[in-house]
């Protein structure tokens, strides 16, 4: 009989733009005895994930709350559950998942239209409310923190242009969420997407989404019950909602999901308990550091890594004034073999970073310093793996200035704590 080896991963030093480093705290946390969905200790702990959410984007939403899947699946349940077939969606696109918001949008049956940024810088938002105003669509939506680029779209113009023309704006903040701040009410956001595995620092397969009232108002007008759960005499009826109405899917339908995780607990799905455990833990952690000093963290981390970059002679890519504070993407220099630079830092470092898609793929690496990932140690670590690696590809890099450029960084600004 075949047998399997246990099971034994590396311990990796993981830059990437996510999946990243998990606190131990919220490994152990994953660890602890299952409770049932309905059990009051549960449901207690599921209040209290609501409410840490609401601290972590800044909302006074009554909505906040985990759809389980990858982050993608929040994206997903709250454009499924809004748009219906031949509403109007407008997506400023500068970058990968700009096109993930088209995608699923027109999979929803939207007509979609879009205008799009050289990939590297951004929109001035003055751009996209022109367009705002002239096409008057029924949803935007829009990417915070474009991950693939290392780009940061500045929101608050634009979400006090939508509520001034009835628009609803609906924003992927999956790779900003915990590491820079997405300010949900203040910028007038109506539903933003996060993620866990970036600036949580908690493994994928949970998505934090918040929506306000007039989501909610959309949301409820399309709202079909489940046949077994209504009355009896009813169950086999014929639905009297009109078809293009209703919630095409079940799983991500946002007005049985705000049932679950009402005080009423209508069943839906069975949450996924670990996970729920897992996300509990990473935001308490997140609320002990302080949502503040995270920022300041996460910043200082840039600062440092990007110092060293640059005193290692070595060019940033993309418009700096926009430049996302957790992904920093670097050229891959000319005759260089980058999947090879990236293959070198694993094999001999135990360190991940990533390369990109699309019309960046082998021209650009992308580092990045997000959540548990966030230290100076790693940041130290990185950057002096790189050169050694580079050195070893024939790059001439100014030896041994980024580790010094980087402690600089940290020695003259006060050390940003953590754990
Ligand atoms: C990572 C990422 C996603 C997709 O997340 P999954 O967890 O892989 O589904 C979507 N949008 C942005 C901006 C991201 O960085």
């Amino acid at each position: 009989m075949k047998t399997y080896g246990d099971l034994s991963p590396s311990l990796r030093t993981i830059m990437t733009p996510g999946p990243v480093e998990v606190d131990p705290r919220v490994l152990r946390a994953m660890s602890y005895p299952i409770l049932g969905q309905f059990d009051p200790e549960f449901t207690g702990l599921m209040n209290q994930t609501m409410e840490m959410l609401r601290s972590l984007f800044v909302t006074d939403n009554q909505w906040a709350f985990p759809v389980d899947g990858t982050s993608r699946s929040g994206i997903e349940a709250v454009l499924t559950s809004l748009i219906e077939p031949g509403d109007t969606v407008f997506v400023p696109v500068y970058g990968r998942f700009g096109y993930l918001l088209m995608e699923i949008a027109e999979r929803c049956g939207a007509e979609v239209s879009f205008i799009e940024k050289e990939w590297g810088s951004v929109f001035d938002p003055e751009e996209v409310i022109r367009h705002l105003r002239q096409h008057r669509p029924k949803i935007a939506a829009m990417v915070h923190g474009e991950t693939s680029t290392g780009c940061m779209q500045p929101l608050k113009e634009i979400g006090e242009a939508c509520r001034e023309l009835d628009i609803l704006l609906v924003v992927d903040a999956v790779a900003t969420i915990g590491g820079t701040p997405v300010e949900t009410d203040e910028w007038k956001l109506d539903a933003v997407m996060g993620g866990t595995q970036k600036c949580l620092s908690v493994p994928s397969g949970l998505a934090p989404i918040t929506y306000n009232d007039r989501v909610e108002a959309k949301v409820l007008r399309r709202k079909r019950i489940e046949r077994g759960l209504r009355d009896p005499k009813l169950a086999a009826a014929p639905s009297r909602e009109p078809a293009g109405l209703v919630i095409r899917s079940n799983y991500f339908d946002l007005a049985q999901l705000q049932d679950y995780w009402s005080p009423a607990r209508l069943n839906h799905h069975t949450e996924a308990t670990s996970m729920l455990y897992a996300l509990r833990e990473g935001l308490r952690i997140l609320l002990e550091e302080g949502l503040e000093a995270r920022f300041a963290r996460h910043r200082q981390c840039e600062q440092a890594l990007t110092a060293g970059i640059q005193a290692m002679g070595l060019p940033l890519y993309g418009n700096p004034a926009c430049k996302l504070p957790v992904v920093t993407c670097i050229p891959v220099p000319d005759g260089v073999d980058g999947e090879s630079v990236r293959s070198m830092l694993l094999e001999d470092f135990g360190i991940e970073i990533a390369s990109s898609f699309g019309p960046l793929k082998g021209k650009i690496w992308r580092i990045g310093t997000m959540g548990f990932s966030a230290r100076k140690k790693n940041v130290l670590h990185v950057l002096g793996a790189l050169e050694a690696v580079l050195i070893r590809h024939g790059v001439s890099v100014a030896r041994g200035e980024g580790v010094q450029a980087a402690l600089d960084v940290y020695r003259n600004g006060k050390e940003a704590s953590y754990a």
